[in-house]
């Protein structure tokens, strides 16, 4: 099997790009080495994976197809949430309180991992605090309210305030929503410095990064891992991979499904404007089904995230894409310029929940974020790396998640998803 790098994934420039001049650049891997853990793949799994073996311990090396963070990792809207994608509530119906219970007290110590990893080593990646949800429909404002008593009581989680539509010009100043959730614990970041700080913190742990390195195959134990000019020989794989896994590994793939999402930043806005439109500077986000998502950036650009499309390759022209989205929320920003459009893939399960797992005992797969991967993929590394060392515990409650595969498998999942998916957009919009 050759796995070839496909035309619609090539980097696009984009504010982050554009805001990190100097990237360090990797060598390919050419003839045959050694390692104790190979992992395919340098966006946030790959590189904290990398970086919590190289801790423990392990020789790491990582093959990466293009260049670090040339993924969802390069090009995302930097939340760093608490929580899952599933709502809490839902976790605690499907699941049962106690895996429920595991899960927020892992999705809050994501967050604090991410948190530790930035400023204990000095990652300047533009960290701020805070998040703000928004209710696009009346009768979300009960539940806005309810998650307050509700994290409150059955989990202490005191961070969460109400925001009622006559106090919304404290978090924004726009018509467009009914009330908000301010959520205090929240983080956001600059997802481009973040993941290139990571990619040093593993080096210097002793981690070894090939880039313009893509995988084509991998077989036997210890295991072989093939690219074009050269071999890994490990006792340990990890895929790394998410929505840019393509045919790699077919036992995986159907379980997830690549999604392309897609962002703009505006030209710098005065302090004034700026303040104005995200008076407490954090991130911020809305309660539609296609999700807009936006915060400024450190020289105070609106950053937006809206509209995504389910298909091989991007829109033409993303900047008008996207900005619709943007003016439907703040129409005084008709004639700001739009400097940037950009777009990126991720993987989404069914159920919204990662899709964790091993294959032979000795290749994991770590994928299907669904949209909530900074803190999520992060997290990922590390309970791998606890796996690895034999503290399976945390890694199988993740494993034993249940995601199914999209019905149809890799070819029919298209159809059907989409069909899904265009109907809860329709959905939103009346
Ligand atoms: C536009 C957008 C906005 C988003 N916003 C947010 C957000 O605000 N908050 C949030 O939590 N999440 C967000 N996400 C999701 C988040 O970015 C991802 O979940 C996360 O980055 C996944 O990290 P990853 O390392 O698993 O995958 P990626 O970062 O996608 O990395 C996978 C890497 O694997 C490499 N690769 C693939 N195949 C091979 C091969 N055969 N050989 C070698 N290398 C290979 C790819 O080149 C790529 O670099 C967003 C995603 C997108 C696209």
């Amino acid at each position: 099997m050759s796995i070839k790098p496909l035309a619609k994934y090539f980097f696009m420039d984009s504010y982050y790009t554009a805001s990190t001049p100097t990237r360090p650049g990797f060598e390919a891997l050419k003839g045959s080495i050694n390692a104790d853990v190979c992992i395919v793949g340098a966006g946030y799994t790959g590189l904290s994976s990398a970086l919590h073996l190289a801790k423990r311990g392990y020789r790491v090396v990582v093959l990466e197809a293009e260049t670090v963070a040339f993924g969802a990792s390069g090009r995302n809207g930097g939340h760093v949430g608490t929580g899952q994608r599933m709502e809490q509530q839902d976790i605690e119906r499907k699941l049962g309180h106690e895996t429920a219970h595991c899960l927020w007290n892992m999705g809050l110590e994501a967050v604090d991992n991410v948190r530790d990893l930035i400023l204990q080593n000095a990652i300047d990646c533009d960290l701020k605090y805070g998040d703000v949800s928004f209710a696009h429909k009346l009768r979300y404002c009960e539940d806005l309210e309810a998650d307050v008593a509700f994290f409150n009581n059955r989990y202490n989680f005191n961070d969460l305030e109400y925001i009622p539509r006559n106090r919304i010009n404290e978090v924004i100043e726009s018509d467009a929503y009914y009330g908000a959730l301010w959520n205090k614990a929240a983080l956001h970041l600059h997802p481009l410095k973040y993941a290139l700080g990571l990619a040093k913190v593993a080096m210097d742990a002793g981690v070894t990064i090939y880039e313009n390195s893509r995988v084509q195959s991998y077989s036997g134990t210890p295991v072989i891992i093939k690219t074009d000019q050269g071999q890994v020989t490990a006792n340990e794989l990890i895929l790394a991979c998410n929505g840019y896994i393509e045919d790699l590994e077919p036992k995986i793939n159907g379980y997830i499904m690549p999604i392309n999402n897609f962002v703009i930043a505006t030209e710098p806005l005065s302090p004034e404007v700026a303040g104005s439109l995200v008076p407490k500077d954090t991130s911020m986000a809305d309660s539609r089904f296609v999700i807009n998502y936006w915060k400024l950036s450190a020289d105070n650009r609106l950053i937006f995230g809206g509209g995504e499309n389910y298909r091989l390759g991007f829109p033409g022209d993303i900047k008008s894409f996207v900005q619709k989205y943007m003016l439907a929320v703040y129409p005084q920003l008709t004639n700001t310029q739009i400097e940037y459009g950009w777009g990126g893939t991720l993987a989404i399960t069914l159920n919204r929940l990662p899709h964790f797992g091993r294959i032979n005992g000795n290749i994991w797969h770590l994928q299907g974020y669904s949209g909530h991967g900074v803190p999520t993929a992060t997290f990922a590394g590390k309970l791998v790396a606890e796996a690895i060392s034999g503290k399976h515990e945390r890694f199988d409650i993740m494993a034993n998640l249940p995601t199914g595969k999209f019905p149809g498998g890799t070819l029919l999942r298209w159809p059907g998803m989409v069909a899904g998916m265009l109907y809860y957009a329709m959905r939103d919009r009346f």
